[in-house]
């Protein structure tokens, strides 16, 4: 990772970003444009950190971007695609999803190292909430969200009384209290296995499994291959 970044990033973090260059055999490159919220972008050869115009990279953001990346490139695991031509969902849903999936799966770290995180996604979770009613999508896609953020902030661990009222508001208007349970146990249960976690959420959203699939890329050979959910 080019010096002026990197300098920005506390020692272990700097170890972790040196660690996940060393499995991928490529360095981290970090590139800045206009955009509001730090993110990131891989693929089989290639790793990119896309900062914000000011060049600030947060040790925070680079955590949570080396999360992102740890996981697919390092640990290789797979990211929710749309499969074959028979699609009745736009791609960018499964992006958001996917990236909500794999928020449940590391944000309780990331707040473990960073406490000042816990704030920052109880107030996203809220938002999201507050989003619900007036968005543009169906009675289930509104239920299957307040699960998803149910599941985000129980397994991340998450606190705030505020978040916790809009919770329990959005459970009322588009769910029941054991509908919530079985779901979050269900999450926790599968949470070390993405295909049978996608397999899960998917079906219950209604999706055919066959027109989902977890594309997983392989840095060793240098490529990337989906797996069908069904
Ligand atoms: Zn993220």
């Amino acid at each position: 990772m080019d010096a002026q970044y990197f300098s920005q990033l506390p020692n272990d973090v700097q170890e972790w970003a040196q660690n996940i260059e060393a499995h991928c055999g490529f360095d981290i490159s970090v590139r800045r444009e206009p955009r509001r919220h730090t993110a990131c972008e891989f693929g089989p050869g290639y790793a990119r950190i896309l900062l914000p115009n000011n060049g600030v990279l947060r040790p925070e953001s680079g955590f949570h971007e080396l999360s992102h990346l740890d996981r697919f490139l390092v640990k290789g695991i797979g990211q929710l695609v749309p499969v074959g031509s028979a699609l009745h969902a736009p791609e960018a849903a499964f992006t958001k999803l996917d990236n909500a999936l794999e928020h449940i799966a590391f944000v309780g770290a990331e707040v473990a190292r960073f406490p000042g995180r816990n704030d920052y996604w109880c107030e996203i979770i809220r938002r999201e909430l507050q989003r619900l009613p007036g968005a543009a999508m169906d009675k289930n896609d509104r239920k299957m969200w307040t699960l998803v953020l149910n599941a985000f902030f129980a397994i991340a661990n998450l606190q705030a009384v505020a978040t916790v009222e809009e919770l329990q508001q959005a459970i009322h208007r588009y769910l029941n209290v054991g509908e919530v349970e079985d779901f979050v146990a269900t999450v926790r249960d599968r949470l070390e296995d993405k295909l049978t976690l996608s397999q899960f959420i998917c079906g219950k959203w209604g999706f055919q499994l066959h027109t989902v699939g977890l594309n997983c890329i392989d840095v060793a050979s240098g490529s990337e291959f989906v797996t069908p959910l069904g």
